[in-house]
């Protein structure tokens, strides 16, 4: 069966038998398999700590500045409007936590930590912003390229209930 649903061939976690699927299987983001990969142009070592649970040793202190207040507030009231309009789609558990956890590990440097400033620090949303915006299913991380980005919805409100 092939990716996302068994290890790319250059799998660290899978090299170190470490068991579940990665945080690349679980957001359906093939991007990890290059910055994980040795021989890919993109490799990057705190990306092979990320998916197998490790230190990035990042800087947990980025010098980066978040935006203004206003562009803050902006961005975050052009989020729920995009969301509102994809009919407020969300993510299952597992991949709102492999998001956030890839924020938390500051491998994108801009990660301002989870107290009373902002939490992300590119487009300035706290800890409570960034953990609502993880939440939703169109929603991506706002670098380019993204380090999480939109995926299937697990549910929207317009869902019919299940029958037992
Ligand atoms: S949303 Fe992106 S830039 Fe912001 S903290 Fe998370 S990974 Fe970093």
């Amino acid at each position: 069966m092939p990716w996302p649903d068994e290890p790319c061939p250059t799998c660290p976690r899978a090299a170190r038998g470490l068991p579940g699927p990665c945080r690349a299987m679980v957001l359906r983001n093939r991007r990890y398999c290059d910055l994980t990969d040795p021989q890919h142009p993109a490799y990057k070592p705190a990306y092979v700590a990320l998916l197998c649970d490790e230190p990035t040793a990042v800087s947990p202190a980025p010098t980066v500045q978040p935006p203004p207040m206003l562009e803050r507030a902006v961005s975050f009231v052009g989020a729920v409007a995009r969301h509102v309009a994809a009919g407020a789609p969300t993510v299952s558990e597992e991949v709102k936590e492999a998001r956030l956890t890839i924020c938390r590990s500051n491998v994108c440097g801009k990660f301002g930590g989870d107290a009373n400033g902002p939490a992300c620090l590119a487009c300035g949303c706290g800890a409570r912003g960034l953990a609502t915006k993880a939440g939703w299913a169109d929603q991506s991380c706002p670098l380019d390229p993204p380090l999480w980005g939109p995926v299937e919805p697990a549910a929207t409100p317009a869902s019919p209930a299940r029958s037992s």
